[in-house]
């Protein structure tokens, strides 16, 4: 499949006036920490509150006008992305999710109008419900990343950022199923080939760092995470996401539990912004020494803000969290 700069160009025509530009603001604390200019990019300010409504948005614009509906399976976000834009035009839309997903995206996701199924306790079962959908209602499926007009819509963050500061030297991308990262990937090395881009994701189940090691997809064990947004496979067949961040990520990076945890504590007292577990990874890579020496203006993108408060509340009061049987002790900030 080629996909290319012109791609992202297109997509961007499609969900102007949808999905919005978002800020790029500086990180004064990141920067004094770093010595280098470090600037998040504020996804978590887009209307569904992540940057899943560009991917979403230009692949339900795509479609033809007679289809029945759209369906998807998701960790939350994509969902409320796909609601939202199937609402713009007036379709059904049907979200297959998992028990893993935290309460308030489905709440999010129902409030848009959309139809919710919870099924199992992994994004993989939850595929299962939306290729049923497909089959037997004719539905059309949005991939969450593994779709060229979704990789495309993501890819309008790259533009973004290189428009706003074509100096930036290093782009820090939450990595799941992959579409954010080889969108975003496809932009910026197009205008800039020597950008590096580095993909960080959880160590309990990073499907897409353990697919690029081994040289094709793979599975992983998924497990509940501070960053449930990154949860799941990539897909054993899958067609593009893979192949683009095998391709153009130079180095894919996993972070711990305890490392989210203290990312979000920082994000929160230091820049005051309420931002998802997934959104935090770069900063978490950053605080703990895991990144290559940082030389020149780093952009990280801050995803998304869809979170249960009161596991938030709990977070940056240094309380202890539970993740199925697996327990992050408290940290009050700055201990
Ligand atoms: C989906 C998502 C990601 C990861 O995007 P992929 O395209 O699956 O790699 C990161 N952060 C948030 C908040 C998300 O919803």
């Amino acid at each position: 499949m080629v996909f290319s700069l012109s791609n992202i160009l297109e997509a961007r025509k499609v969900i102007t006036g949808v999905a919005d530009r978002t800020p790029l603001v500086p990180s004064p604390y990141m920067q004094e920490k770093f010595g280098q200019e470090f600037l998040l990019k504020l996804e978590n300010m887009q209307p569904i509150g992540a940057f899943k409504l560009r991917g979403a948005m230009n692949a339900i614009m795509n479609l033809p006008d007679d289809v029945a509906g759209v369906t998807c399976c998701s960790t939350g976000n994509h969902g409320r992305g796909v609601a939202y834009a199937a609402r713009q035009r007036g379709m059904r839309a049907v979200i297959c999710m998992s028990a893993l997903v935290p309460k308030p995206k489905v709440e999010g996701i129902k409030a848009l109008g959309a139809e919710v199924r919870i099924i199992g306790e992994s994004q993989d079962d939850a595929l299962v419900e939306s290729q049923r959908l497909v089959a037997e209602e004719g539905l059309v499926e949005v991939s969450p990343f593994d779709d060229p007009y979704v990789i495309a819509g993501q890819g309008t963050i790259g533009l973004e950022i290189l428009e706003a500061r074509p100096d930036i030297e290093t782009i820090l991308v939450p990595l799941s199923g992959g579409g954010l990262a080889a969108g975003i990937a496809v932009a910026a090395k197009s205008i800039n080939p020597d950008i590096r881009m580095i993909g960080i994701s959880m160590d309990r189940g990073p499907a897409m760092h353990e697919s690029i090691r081994a040289g094709k997809p793979v599975e992983v064990e998924e497990f509940p995470s501070l960053a449930d947004s990154l949860g799941g496979g990539i897909g054993l067949d899958n067609k593009l996401s893979f192949s683009l961040c095998r391709k153009y990520l130079d180095d894919t990076i996993l972070v711990s539990e305890e490392e989210i945890y203290r990312a979000m504590q920082t994000l929160y007292y230091e820049d005051r912004i309420i931002a998802e577990g997934a959104c935090v990874v770069g900063i978490a890579a950053a605080l703990s020494g895991k990144l290559p020496k940082l030389e020149g203006p780093v952009a990280a993108i801050i995803t998304g803000r869809n979170m249960d408060m009161e596991m938030f509340t709990r977070i940056v009061t240094g309380q202890s969290i539970e993740l199925g049987d697996y327990v992050i002790d408290g940290m009050p900030y700055g201990s």
